[in-house]
């Protein structure tokens, strides 16, 4: 099948703007030819005899073409580029192996940010220059998740959170490891409810990385526990194991416990991958007050500090 299909493919460079084009990785064959100079790879690295490496009308976006890739995280990098580019009255090749998924994604990821379009229309018109355009189902999700979140990457918007998060599951239950330079880093920014260790005080937690699953029961003075995305100082999670427990990385104390194979929350809800905190371990503060931060539930006690002996 796979021999028919690259019979059939025309693997070419196919112009889709004036001065934008798209291919695989035969297209680099016609750069001279056609007077490109910048060229953005979405592929691991190919050894092309040390041509064109370090410059600045290059870029390599490493990744394969599988669902779980998450080519979304690197589309507002690549759009920017693609913009360079073309702002310089220069010609750039967006290419990858075939020039059917990756590049195509970008690319349409490119046309709904600059001109506005909805991800079908995107594909439409790249489909009339390039009719093999296909990006995978997982990049087909992550444009229709780019579409509703406005043709930007925001990742505190649900859309990406769930994406998100159905992402690391995924590459959990393939490599039992995730790339966690995607994972949230909770910030103290104003307007926000903090949730911080009881015991040493350090930020464990913001509203923002509170998933919206649980935000109904938070107003509930039965509520034990918070559900939350998975953040960088949560190093048990990458540990290998399916579930474990969550320690403050400031005192060790135990704060929580994780899941990838999801856990019941108390209104009976199932949640996968389940992260979880324990309200009795944490302070909520608010920042909302502009003078000053006003605790909003006391702790039943405070740890004293060391006293030297
Ligand atoms: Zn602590």
């Amino acid at each position: 099948m796979l021999a028919a299909l690259q019979g059939r493919v025309d693997t070419s460079v196919s112009q889709i703007r004036p001065g934008l084009y798209l291919g695989g990785l035969s297209a680099r064959l016609s750069v001279e030819k056609l007077g490109i100079d910048y060229i953005l790879s979405v592929i691991k690295p190919i050894d092309y005899s040390g041509r064109d490496k370090a410059s600045s009308k290059r870029m390599v976006i490493p990744v394969d073409d599988m669902a779980d890739t998450n080519l979304l995280q690197h589309f507002p990098m690549c759009i920017a580029f693609i913009k360079q580019a073309l702002a310089a009255e220069s010609k750039i090749l967006v290419h990858c192996a075939m020039g059917i998924s990756r590049s195509c994604t970008v690319v349409a990821a490119y046309l709904m940010s600059i001109e506005g379009l909805p991800v079908d229309t995107a594909l439409q018109e790249l489909r009339q220059k390039r009719p093999m355009c296909r990006p995978n189902d997982g990049f087909l999700e992550q444009l229709h998740a780019f579409d509703v979140m406005n043709k930007k990457l925001l990742t505190q918007h649900p859309a990406y959170k769930k994406y998100h998060l159905q992402n690391l599951a995924e590459q959990w239950q393939e490599n039992s490891t995730i790339d966690t330079s995607t994972l949230a880093n909770p910030s103290d920014t104003a307007g926000q409810v903090l949730y911080r260790c009881r015991r040493c005080r350090r930020l464990i937690s913001t509203q923002t990385e509170v998933m919206s699953a649980s935000s109904g029961h938070q107003s509930d003075a039965s509520a034990s526990c918070l559900f939350v995305e998975p953040m960088q100082w949560m190093s048990e999670i990458t540990s290998g194991h399916v579930q474990g427990k969550l320690y403050c990385p400031g005192c060790k104390t135990r704060i929580g416990s994780f899941n990838w194979a999801g856990m019941r929350s108390p209104t009976g809800a199932w949640v996968t991958p389940a992260f979880h905190l324990q309200l009795s371990k944490l302070d909520a503060q608010s920042t909302q007050e502009a003078h000053s931060s006003v605790q909003i539930r006391q702790p039943v006690f405070r740890s004293t500090p060391l006293q030297s002996k």
